[in-house]
């Protein structure tokens, strides 16, 4: 099959020719219809994150095989099944989950893949999408997508997810309490859209550029505020209406997290989503006496992408822009450029 990999120390997305995987027990095979591109891929082309002061995090040394197929939003055709897979047919359209465990640590038992330590991600740690076939270890990992626009289907397995696992861990508030989500791109505009499908009512957008903030009061937010040098973080709260009970960081920057530290509610909570890179410094006494939460969000659980395949289905979350294009290693590269150079609005699908 033709493979769209990177190899290490290297931005070249090479068209590789490797072998079709041939599914037992419960792996299936599926052919790929539609690869979402995520921002994430940018980083595992570059080899790692920016950690502050303390220096950069290699995926290589993270135990990173090369060369390594990307792809971690995918929607496939069933094209072969184990002899032990029940319920898939060859022909069926599915929306694959990435997010893969070890299924046996205490976490995976209780359904957190995402929270593996010895997790192997589709598309991260084991070939992904950009390719022709993609070959998924178990058939509970794909969710029936009928009736979802496929390219917007693709996007809900790790833009999606991430968002709706994010606004989980700021809900429920009452629907009033200001809630602020900075950076609106494909993950706040569809948090956004989140939070406005499970009924919270004030919620303002932050982001650099106004064409975002525009797009961010179409899916629903009730305030916006333009950041960036030079502005200051008391305007969120008053363009909110309020010290803030919770802040959805989907940027996490130095910047970002220190404004949200500093225009929380008592007892708010900030929920750190983006992987921009940078540290923040925290007064450790302001933190105690403030008893503001802060907590990690990285993408969610099966059980979370399902529910968000239902509320997708309901018809309750508008769908996010997508620009479709064809999944070509040139064209896997060009998606790549565009989003490190931040020229993107809202989500590139790739369509095979
Ligand atoms: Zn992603
Ligand atoms: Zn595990």
């Amino acid at each position: 099959m033709h493979a769209f990999a990177v190899q290490p120390d290297d931005a070249t997305i090479h068209d590789l020719e490797l072998p079709t995987p041939q599914p037992s027990g419960r792996e299936v095979l599926l052919k790929v219809l539609r690869a979402g591109v995520c921002h994430t891929d940018t980083h595992l082309r570059e080899g790692g994150y920016d950690l502050g002061s303390r220096g950069q995090m290699s995926l290589k040394d993270r135990g990173i095989e090369y060369p390594m197929v990307l792809g971690h939003e995918v929607v496939g055709i069933v094209e072969r099944a184990g002899a032990d897979a029940t319920t898939v047919r060859p022909g069926d359209t599915r929306l694959v989950y990435p997010w893969i465990g070890c299924g046996e640590c205490r976490q995976c038992r209780n359904g957190h893949d995402n929270r593996c330590a010895a997790g192997r991600n589709l598309g991260v740690a084991r070939h992904g999408g950009y390719a022709e076939y993609i070959m998924v270890p178990d058939e509970k990992y794909l969710i029936d997508i009928e009736g979802l626009d496929p390219s917007w289907a693709a996007t809900l397995a790790c833009s999606g997810l991430t968002a709706h696992s994010a606004v989980d861990k700021v809900l429920p508030l009452e629907p009033d309490e200001p809630v602020v989500v900075f950076g609106a791109g494909g993950l706040g505009l569809t948090a956004i859209a989140v939070l406005r499908a499970r009924g919270h009512k004030n919620i303002c957008a932050v982001d650099v550029a106004e064409r975002n903030l525009e797009l961010a009061r179409d899916m629903g937010a009730t305030s916006t505020a333009l950041s960036g040098p030079g502005k200051d973080a008391r305007d969120i709260s008053r363009a909110a209406g309020g010290a803030p009970s919770a802040v959805i960081d989907f940027v996490n920057n130095g910047a970002t997290a220190t404004a949200a530290f500093d225009i929380l509610a008592k007892a708010g909570t900030m929920i750190q989503v983006g992987l921009f890179g940078g540290e923040v410094t925290i007064p450790t006494a302001m933190l105690a006496l403030r008893m503001i939460r802060i907590e990690g969000s990285f993408v969610g659980t099966l059980a979370q992408l399902r529910d968000l395949v239902k509320i997708a289905k309901a018809g309750k979350l508008p769908s996010i822009p997508v620009s479709e294009r064809s999944l070509t290693a040139a064209e896997v590269s060009r998606a790549l450029d565009d989003l490190t150079s931040g020229g993107v609005a809202g989500r590139i699908v790739l369509t095979a």
